[in-house]
């Protein structure tokens, strides 16, 4: 059974790629149909006043069933992938690493001297296929010709092209091809998403944790989101770094460790995942977000007699 997300639950959790310059899959809705806990059916736009509450609404206001999305003409990308990024030489040049290409992710672990790989997703120039020329080196990491599998398992083949080789965004930007399981498959996730100028102090801290984390780790990966107003997205207002744990699919040690590394992140501001494991209650999610009141409110009003309510949004909303 492959995992892909729906529309519908990708924008309503504010799901994400990378890129400095790029916001999160949410962002991109200019208008949406949600039928609500009034049973009503409402077609709000951008220029309605409660649009940027209602986008990113973890269902908790009605039910989507039409979405319209800005769209631009097609563009290549291409993927090329580097190994062994000295974890010194990310730390000391984080936000010009991060800002190398369209997207950028890093993966790897906690413990070890290196990150094990960076992929740099290019975007081409409008109207052009020819491959753009790589550097062999990257801040100490090496390119490497052949192909890499999940970064979250090394026996699996569920990569989409890497290599240079230029293709449509649709078929790059993906980490994973669209007919097989992506990632590992049998896993646990958390992120986090901390403002990015705290970056290398938050990793710093989590980097302290390494030994704990990684014997339950598959895999890490760092990526960048650019802010949006939407009130309950995890970018809301600030350019956050995100930082992501495939863990394996054990739940009592991931259970025990998520408190120690939300405490190692609690200086910098953390925002979690809405659709990934984390403890952080809903006291402390709340003074992250400055239109919390405000998207309680807009629950009441849509949903005055809690039809969508349940003991999640009770947990992290405070919605009982
Ligand atoms: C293998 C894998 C890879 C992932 N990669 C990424 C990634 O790259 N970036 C990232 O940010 N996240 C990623 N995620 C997390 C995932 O994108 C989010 O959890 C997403 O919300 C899941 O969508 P869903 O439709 O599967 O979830 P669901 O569990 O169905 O829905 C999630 C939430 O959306 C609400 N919802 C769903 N449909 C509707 C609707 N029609 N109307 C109103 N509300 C609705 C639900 O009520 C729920 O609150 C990944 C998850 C997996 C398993």
């Amino acid at each position: 059974m492959h995992s892909f997300s729906s529309v519908g639950g990708a924008i309503a959790t504010g799901t994400h790629g990378s890129g400095v310059g790029n916001g999160n899959l949410s962002t991109a809705v200019a208008a949406l149909e949600l039928v609500t806990g009034r049973g009503d059916v409402l077609h709000i736009s951008r220029a309605d006043p409660r649009f940027e509450g209602v986008v990113v609404g973890l269902g908790m206001l009605g039910i989507t069933t039409r979405v319209t999305l800005d769209i631009q003409p097609s563009y290549q990308v291409q993927q090329d992938v580097y190994v062994d990024l000295p974890w010194e030489a990310a730390l000391g040049a984080f936000a010009e690493i991060v800002s190398a290409a369209y997207s950028v992710s890093l993966f790897g672990g906690w413990a070890d001297a290196t990150l094990k790989q960076v992929w740099l997703k290019s975007r081409l120039p409008e109207g052009s296929v020819t491959p753009l020329t790589m550097p062999a080196e990257f801040h100490g990491a090496v390119a490497t010709g052949d192909k890499v599998m999940s970064p979250a398992g090394d026996d699996l083949d569920n990569t989409t092209v890497q290599g240079g080789v230029p293709g449509p965004w649709s078929e790059r930007l993906p980490h994973f091809r669209a007919d097989v399981t992506p990632s590992n498959g049998d896993e646990i996730q958390t992120e986090y998403f901390v403002p990015l100028e705290h970056a290398v102090s938050a990793l710093t801290a989590v980097r302290a944790l390494g030994e704990r984390i990684d014997p339950h780790l598959l895999v890490t990966e760092l990526r960048t989101v650019a802010a949006d107003a939407l009130w309950l997205s995890p970018a809301n207002g600030r350019d956050p770094l995100a930082i992501h744990f495939t863990w394996h699919n054990d739940p009592e040690p991931v259970r025990a460790l998520l408190p120690e590394i939300e405490a190692a992140l609690a200086p910098f501001s953390p925002r979690p995942h809405w659709g990934k494991w984390y403890t952080l209650t809903a006291e402390e999610i709340a003074a992250q977000y400055e239109r919390m009141a405000d998207f309680r409110a807009l629950a009441d009003e849509f949903d005055p007699r809690g039809v969508f309510r349940n003991a999640y949004s009770e947990r992290v909303l405070g919605l009982a």
